[in-house]
């Protein structure tokens, strides 16, 4: 019967020549099959409806059901805007659309109830949804219950595909569904979690009998799919394991004993401790190390790769630290070089601006082993770099690198050298399980003892005068100031003013010769902006007024304030990152995030997150649930994180059940030779097949 699951999609009725070549375009449903796996987003209760006159309190979405009054097209620059006003009894909404204008304008009849379903957003001066589901009343279904909402697009609606159409289809094809599903659950894991069956659940989740059922299927359909994605993770996990054997460190060696007891120039912290831990029990077991360190800017990853790095060499091998630019390889450089100083071990430095004379004996004495350790940035992965005995790298900011960069470092050795990725972006751990499910991460989640809390508040423009008194009492006592303005690419000319504007009103109020400004932005030469920012660094300016743009890298410790101007248009990330600026030095530093006074709920929970928290992994969860995974991760990842019905910013403790489920099993029986766990090997084996190998180091 699996036939029925292959069978094409021209096949089902209501679906004609147009709609089966519009369904493979837009979704990819190319048979039954993957309809009966294109599951609803939400469920609605149709038969219940909100107001207008609650919509100002209301939270989340709302459905409503009234009369278009009137409408009108707008053009702003070359942005078209579709508005139309709604109305109910108990008063008016606008609803509004910028794309596909010239698809929805025939559909807005006057005289004809419409059922709205969307999210109320306020915007400008009023509240409004955009891009509302449009269903003509008599349309909508009398029967009451609950319905799948189905994700749709222009085309598709256009050919009376919208979530409606979808739902149709799919509900009459989930009826028609006997015995065409394997279950790929042995019996114990179905008991065990009280899961529905597969075939079951597809029917429920289609045309749910009650609320219960739709539940229960939705919980087993997304414990399924993230199941068999951290199977496959760790599967092929095991299967590097076993395929590349890796060097042998057996003792902690001279080099880490001595600096350890006579040279560490502080106390490690418990996380420090217990990442070093981590890492010394990798490299005793023979494996090929792969691990991913996070950890805040600040947590003290710099020592933690040194620590690391005299295991390797006092085993006898030479290991690299690479870095993503040549200023952060020459601060490693110092930083280290300072640090070892005591030890019988030679350090260097290559990077791009290393002259050739002194490369030539660079390369010489590194193919000789006379030199320990290696920092530098990408030049030290040329083909030219060879080692005598590579058997560790250590690679600083995982995101600048990409994956044919650290292939390289493969065909150094015969064996591949251990590797450790280190990150400042913190990642929520659901992510990590499942972005990096492969590597094994570390967490240093604690930062050094002292630091001195960065105070952060967030002010109305009203404030202004107040900021300005502030700051100049700081810059009186000798501290230094940013003032970041946003600098989005779609609106650069009005960026690009307000940052000017910004600019002179700041020095009509810090005058020129007490006050010094500098000005940093995109469209000035590299030259101008190495000299603005040179300025600011050796203290000879007081103000830096800037975009994001602003150097990586740079350490100004006696900057003690940052501010962040139009903080609304800026992801809370980046305003993690920003504040990092400050608050590097023994002052008392602060951030002061300026906003307008109208903010979208978004943005009030990213400024407030900011003020309570300065701790990068609180804040990543929350932009992980405001943002989604796709955008947080960057398009690089996204493959791996498009899941058809979990969600990694909401699922968090289905992703921890699925990959203890899928461990346990494979501690028990780690080729899944078991007869009991045949249909999970089915399936595993089918995906380690599908797949290239996007693993993100190997
Ligand atoms: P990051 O994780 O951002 O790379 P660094 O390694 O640069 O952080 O460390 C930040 C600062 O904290 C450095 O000045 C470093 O000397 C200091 N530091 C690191 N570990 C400790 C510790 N255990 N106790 C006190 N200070 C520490
Ligand atoms: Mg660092």
């Amino acid at each position: 019967m699996t036939d029925f699951l292959h069978t094409p999609i021209s096949f089902l009725k209501g679906v004609g020549p147009k709609r089966a070549e519009l369904l493979q375009k837009e979704l990819s449903i190319f048979t039954f099959g993957d309809l009966l796996e294109y599951f609803p987003f939400r469920y609605v209760d149709r038969s219940t409806y909100n107001t207008v006159s609650e919509l100002n309190t209301l939270e989340g979405f709302a459905q409503l059901r009234g009369y278009i009054i009137s409408m009108h097209e707008t053009e702003i620059g070359k942005r078209k805007r579709l508005t139309a006003k709604f109305q109910d009894q108990t008063g008016q909404i606008e609803l509004v659309w910028f794309q596909g204008i010239k698809y929805i304008k025939p559909l807005l009849k006057a005289n004809v109830e419409y059922q709205v379903y969307g999210k109320a957003k306020f915007f400008g001066s009023s509240f409004n949804i955009p891009h509302p589901e449009l269903v003509e009343m008599s349309q909508v279904d009398a029967e009451v219950g609950l319905k799948g909402v189905y994700r749709s697009t222009e085309k598709l609606s256009m050919n009376g595909l919208h979530s409606k159409g979808i739902e149709k289809l799919v509900s009459a094809l989930a009826m028609q569904v006997k015995g065409c599903f394997q279950e790929p659950f042995p019996t114990y894991l179905l008991d065990e979690l009280n899961l529905l069956n597969r075939e079951l659940a597809i029917k429920q989740v289609h045309c749910p009998q009650n609320e219960e059922l739709m539940k229960r299927a939705v919980f087993r359909l997304k414990f399924e799919e993230l199941f068999f994605l951290q199977m496959e993770l760790l599967l092929r996990k095991q299967i590097a394991m076993q395929k590349n054997r890796g060097f042998i460190f057996p003792e902690v060696g001279p080099h880490f004993t001595d600096f350890y007891e006579n040279h560490l120039p502080f106390e490690l912290t418990g996380a420090q401790k217990r990442v070093v831990k981590e890492i010394r029990m990798d490299f005793k077991k023979g494996f090929h190390m792969n691990r991913l360190l996070q950890g805040d800017v600040g947590s003290g990853k710099t020592l933690v790769a040194l620590l690391t790095m005299l295991l390797a060499t006092g085993n006898g091998f030479q290991c690299a630290l690479m870095a993503p630019t040549e200023i952060l390889a020459q601060q490693h450089f110092e930083t280290i070089s300072d640090l070892v100083k005591g030890l019988d071990i030679r350090v260097e430095k290559l990077t791009g601006s290393v002259r050739k004379s002194k490369r030539k004996i660079l390369h010489e004495d590194l193919e000789s082993g006379k030199i320990n350790m290696l920092i530098g940035t990408h030049a030290l992965i040329e083909p030219t770099v060879v080692f005598q005995n590579l058997g560790l790298v250590v690679i600083d900011e995982q995101h600048r690198f990409g994956v044919a960069q650290r292939a390289k470092l493969w065909a150094k050795n015969t064996t591949p050298p251990h590797i450790l990725v280190m990150t400042a972006t913190p990642i929520p751990r659901t992510l990590a399980m499942t972005a990096y499910g492969d590597l094994d991460v570390s967490v240093i989640d604690e930062l050094p003892p002292g630091r001195k809390a960065i105070t952060t508040r967030h002010h109305f423009e009203k404030d202004r005068l107040l900021i300005f008194g502030f700051i100049q009492k700081e810059i009186d006592k000798g501290r230094q100031v940013y003032v970041v303005f946003p600098l989005i690419k779609e609106s650069e000319t009005l960026d690009y003013h307000n940052l000017m504007e910004g600019y002179e009103s700041i020095s009509r109020v810090f005058p020129m010769p007490k006050y010094q400004i500098s000005i940093v932005h995109g469209q000035l030469k590299p030259e101008v902006k190495e000299f603005e920012m040179k300025r600011f660094v050796n203290g000879e300016t007081q103000i830096m007024v800037a975009t994001t743009v602003i150097e990586v890298g740079v350490n100004v410790p006696n900057a003690s304030i940052m501010i962040v101007e139009s903080a609304e248009r800026f992801g809370l990330s980046q305003l993690h990152q920003l504040r990092g600026r400050v608050g590097r030095g023994a002052e008392q530093s602060y951030c002061i995030l300026m906003t307008g006074n109208k903010l979208s709920k978004e943005s009030k929970r990213r400024l407030a997150t900011m003020v309570e928290t300065q701790d990068g992994f609180q804040i990543a969860e929350v932009d992980l649930e405001l943002r989604g995974p796709g955008d947080l991760m960057g398009t690089q990842q996204s493959g791996i994180l498009d899941l058809k019905i979990a969600d990694l910013a909401t699922d968090g403790r289905l992703v921890a059940l699925s990959r203890e489920k899928a461990r346990g099993i494979l501690e028990k029986d780690p080729n899944l030779d078991s007869p009991e766990n045949a249909g999970i090997r089915k399936k595993a084996v089918m995906l380690l097949q599908d797949k290239p190998n996007w693993s993100k180091i190997s």
